[in-house]
């Protein structure tokens, strides 16, 4: 029988961790199936409680990071270190509901799909205005990265080990794992589901934490940006050629001394303003080479009960 890794990124989950393993077990007590549990630099109890959990269940494995690196971080982690047929990435808080694994593992094995991912269809319990800016961050980035992000898509799939295989190739430092998932390709199908909300414990994403995640993601999939800079610079520079022959002719025609004060300042304040903008997108685009550059490691292990690492 296939056997399947359940990836788990884990930060400060102490009190998830027990009801989600539980969960799985009832859901799956007739698979064969590994869990690997990420700590990632936890500061409360989390790590002894997945390494009782681990104790007591073979099938429990855990990797447990030197400091925080980041769920993207413990996400390939995990699909580097599990060694199932077929592979699962799933939240430890059970809002991925464990109710649609034998439906997605069922589409990877027995139809044509090489991997089944869960789209969120409501936003139930989630504020209001986070709604608006992911709906909007959705838009645009499909816009200007022509990636096609399905709108609602979560990190909760079931892949085949191809898949996984493909994405560790992707050994890059700024992991944006919606937007890796999608750029491997292959077959996917997408599952909706309606919105729940944590069993316990609470969501460590700030609206501030989001929006530096979505720039991170656009300059991670796209340079467009790079080149509006240029577009623009392009624009103005023809609206101030035409400009100034309209002004040379109006003094040679009227001998019309030019004045507005105003006229001036709004240009140099725009025009600096754009500058400034522009240095900045270039900017962090540079920041991610640089950081690339460095080649350092993704995630630092400091204990494991996987052998290899
Ligand atoms: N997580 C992680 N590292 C982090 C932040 C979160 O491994 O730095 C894990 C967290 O334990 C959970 C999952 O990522 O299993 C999703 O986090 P959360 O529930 O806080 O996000 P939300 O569901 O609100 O998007
Ligand atoms: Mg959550």
């Amino acid at each position: 029988m296939n056997l399947l890794s359940i990836v788990v990124p884990c930060f400060n989950e102490e009190e998830t961790v027990e009801i989600f393993l539980k969960e799985i077990q009832k859901t799956l007590n007739d698979y064969n199936f590994e869990i690997i549990f990420i700590n990632d630099g936890s500061s409360d109890n989390t790590l002894k409680n997945i390494k009782d959990l681990a104790n007591a269940n073979s099938n429990v494995k855990y990797i447990s990071f030197s400091r925080n690196f980041g769920k993207e971080s413990a996400i390939y982690a995990g699909l580097r270190n599990a060694s199932g047929d077929l592979i699962c990435v799933m939240d430890a808080d059970l809002q991925h509901p464990p109710s649609l694994l034998p439906e997605m593992i069922e589409s990877v094995t027995n139809e044509d799909y090489d991997a089944v991912a869960a789209r969120r269809t409501t936003r139930k319990g989630e504020a209001p205005i986070k709604s608006f800016l992911s709906s909007f961050f959705y838009k645009l980035f499909n816009k200007i990265s022509e990636m096609g992000l399905v709108e609602g898509a979560t990190d909760y799939r079931v892949m085949t080990r191809q898949v996984v295989d493909s994405i560790l190739q992707l050994s890059e430092y700024n992991r944006f794992s919606k937007g890796l998932f999608q750029w491997v390709g292959f077959n996917t199908k997408w599952i909706p589901y309606e919105n729940i909300e944590r069993v316990a414990g609470e969501t460590t994403w700030s609206l501030w934490g989001l929006f530096k995640y979505s720039i991170e993601g656009i300059v991670a999939f796209t340079t467009a940006p790079l080149s509006v800079s240029t577009l623009l610079g392009t624009a103005i520079s023809i609206i101030a050629f035409i400009y100034m022959i309209i002004i040379i002719a109006r003094y040679l025609l009227y001998s019309d001394p030019v004045q507005g004060f105003a006229t001036t300042m709004c240009a140099i304040l725009l025009l600096g303003g754009m500058q400034l903008l522009s240095i900045g997108v270039l900017g962090k685009y540079l920041e991610k080479t640089y950081v690339e550059t460095k080649n350092r490691p993704i995630y630092i292990v400091k204990e494991s009960n996987i052998d290899d690492e």
